[in-house]
């Protein structure tokens, strides 16, 4: 065997976006103990920047030790009990993601089922949670990364609390990206990724649990159906003060790279972060539009992370796809579900929401479709 040195592409498709040089240099610093006061340290600092990112004052805000989906499955393993009804909001593949963890962890999903491409109409989210007054938690997807659609998080949180239910919110694509606002929405669980707008490697999952879903915890009367997301004992490793014990071992350098990403985010403020990814989004719209091309998503509920390009009639997708990659050192993403084939997925997040990204993206696809044309 002999070492890797993978080329360096530009990474603009739904993730994991580019990761910013700054962020590659700090996870290759010395590796720590994982109970090393020094570490310690850290992690009280990457707490405390993930509370400032969720806006949020829970004491339980920290990041798994995994990807995602494993933040996903810690806020429905340790919320869901035997029989609980949770109502689901699906328009696309993570609420579908979100409906089988629901099952896996013994409760029962009622399905809101939303055309993709299409925003979760608030009324029939509400004619739900009338129809099922034993229902316990409302779970939706805040930015649908498979569509490019934006929920409005702070009306459904709003609802789930009026109907005397908990919230479980997806903000994996949202968070660093467009405004999160964890307590003023009332949000009860929250899972995010390291890997989309935070610009860092793939692998991590902040989280974030408000008081009363602690309550619903504290008062199961079965155990979590999983031992290494079970949050009161990640917790031991997590809080503790002075007296942390050993859950799992810590993945110390990918930590490095988030506290990165936090110190990163904070010099250029969340404000001004928010403001780049919706600047770049426009630069990129206006440009796609000289190129002919149009975005399959409503303006009113486009997510400027992720876009959904519409496919032209007779462009073969897959082959443009390809000549990005492969001529141009550029990753955009395919369809999925209903709309393989029909869209690309171009994301701007992170590190790839930048002017000369976008510059060059719009000069690859120019080309691309041309050599199409030609061949
Ligand atoms: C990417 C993504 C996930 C899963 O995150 P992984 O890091 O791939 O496990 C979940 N939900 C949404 C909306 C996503 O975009």
């Amino acid at each position: 065997m002999k070492s890797f040195h993978p080329e360096k592409r530009l990474l603009m498709g739904p993730g994991p976006s580019d990761v910013h040089p700054r962020i590659l240099e700090a996870m290759a610093r010395p590796t720590l103990g994982h109970l090393d006061p020094d570490f310690q340290g850290l992690m009280e600092e990457i707490k405390g920047g993930l509370k400032a990112l969720f806006m949020t004052e829970n004491r339980m805000t920290f990041p798994v030790s995994a990807p995602g989906s494993a933040g996903m499955e810690m806020c429905f393993v340790n919320l869901v009990e035997e029989g609980d009804v949770v109502i689901v909001v699906k328009n696309g593949v993570f609420g579908e993601r979100m409906r089988q963890n629901v099952l896996r962890s013994g409760g029962v999903p009622v399905l809101v089922d939303v055309e993709w491409g299409t925003a979760p109409d608030p009324a029939v989210v509400e004619d739900a949670l009338k129809a099922h007054p034993e229902a316990k938690i409302l779970a939706f997807v805040h930015a649908e990364t498979s569509t490019g659609v934006c929920a409005d998080a702070e009306t459904l949180c709003a609802l789930a609390k009026k109907y005397n239910c908990l919230s479980i919110v997806d903000a994996v694509t949202s968070l660093g990206g467009i405004p999160v606002r964890v307590d003023e929405w009332g949000i009860d669980a929250i899972y995010s990724g390291s890997q989309k707008c935070l610009s860092c490697t793939p692998g991590l999952s902040p989280v974030s649990f408000s008081e009363a879903a602690l309550a619903k915890i504290k008062n199961r009367k079965s155990l979590v159906r999983s031992w290494f997301l079970d949050l009161t004992l990640v917790m031991d490793y997590w809080e503790g003060e002075g007296g942390r014990s050993y859950h799992h071992t810590a993945p110390v350098n990918a930590l490095y790279g988030l506290h990165e990403s936090l110190v990163m985010l904070f010099e250029e403020g969340l404000e001004a972060a928010w403001k780049r990814h919706n600047d770049t989004h426009e630069m990129l719209v206006s440009g796609l539009a000289d190129l002919g091309l149009s975005l399959l998503v409503d303006p009113a509920i486009r997510l400027p992370q992720l876009n959904a390009v519409t496919v032209p009639d007779g462009v073969d997708e897959a082959a443009v796809r390809g000549r990005m990659l492969t001529d141009h050192g550029i990753e955009i993403g395919a369809g999925l579900g209903p709309l393989a084939g029909k869209i690309w997925r171009i994301g701007l997040m992170g590190n790839a929401a930048r002017p000369e990204s976008v510059k060059r993206c719009l000069e690859g696809l120019s080309a691309s479709l041309t050599a199409g044309h030609n061949s």
